[in-house]
């Protein structure tokens, strides 16, 4: 994936100008949070691309740690797309229900049994009904037009049920080894602060940290973001004593200087 695709599925939007930061200041941001977090990489447990793609649907607005902890059986349940697809025919037949009595139900019927069972599940997530919903229709997507796999293809990908832009950047860079640029909550909090962004949406914080970091450096410096927003620049109590990027970061600036005003 080029820069060039990567910004031509990027619509235009309010991003402000953030500050001039030289190059060697971009290059040493970036060296230090890679020296800072050497293994950042994708926490989500996953051993194929379906896989993956399952486990970062369910990752929206939860923590990795508890996909984590519910994908072993959801993965063991339905091994791959066409299983997952058909989880409401195997709860029917769990249920005892015959042959006759299974061609006779309804799509939706079908669908609500697959629900329930995936469900069952994942009820620890957040909006499991609907990102249950949402597996069984990409699973039947993946299964009837992609032969069960994964396009590698972001606009195919965005119009998976259930995908977003993020899911799809993230699927590119970690499943495929496209440079990608996926905006999270971290990824947003993180580079605003710093001042690669100045941006109102994560939308246009993609778009600064598309202009101004190395393409070849996007998808490491996706999972420094995020490492750093996990365990050292935290939403509420950013741990600025121990950052190794505190001279170039604006917001530890600005609380310098009330600081020293106050
Ligand atoms: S100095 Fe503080 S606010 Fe800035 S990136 Fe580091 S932890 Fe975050």
């Amino acid at each position: 994936m080029t820069k060039q695709q990567q910004k031509k599925n990027t619509p235009k939007n309010n991003t402000k100008k953030a500050r001039i930061f030289t190059q060697e200041e971009i290059k040493s941001v970036l060296d230090s949070l890679e020296e800072m977090y050497p293994d950042a990489d994708c926490e989500l447990h996953f051993e194929n691309l379906f896989q993956l793609i399952v486990a970062v649907v369910l990752s929206a607005q939860t923590t990795d740690k508890s996909v984590n902890r519910v994908t072993p059986d959801l993965f063991q349940k339905y091994p791959n797309a066409a299983a997952l697809a058909d989880a409401g025919r195997r709860a029917a037949e769990e249920q005892g229900l015959a042959e006759d009595e299974i061609i006779a139900l309804s799509k939706e019927d079908l669908l609500e049994l697959g629900i329930d069972a995936v469900s069952q599940i994942i009820h620890t997530l957040g909006m499991y009904r609907t990102k249950s919903r949402n597996l069984l229709k990409l699973a039947r997507v993946l299964t009837d037009t992609y032969g069960g796999n994964v396009p590698d293809d972001y606009d195919k990908l965005v119009a998976l049920p259930g995908v977003g832009r993020k899911t799809a950047n993230v699927v590119l860079s970690v499943g495929f080894g496209h440079q990608r640029i996926a905006v999270d909550t971290h990824v947003f909090r993180v580079a605003n602060r710093i001042g690669f962004a100045h941006a109102a949406d994560v939308l246009a914080t993609e778009n600064a940290l598309m202009e101004i970091l190395p393409e070849s450096r996007w998808s490491r410096t996706h999972h420094s973001l995020i490492f750093h927003g996990r365990y050292c620049c935290t939403a509420r109590k950013p741990n600025c004593e121990q950052c190794k990027i505190s001279q170039y970061c604006d917001y530890y600036k600005k609380t310098l200087q009330n600081h020293e005003e106050s």
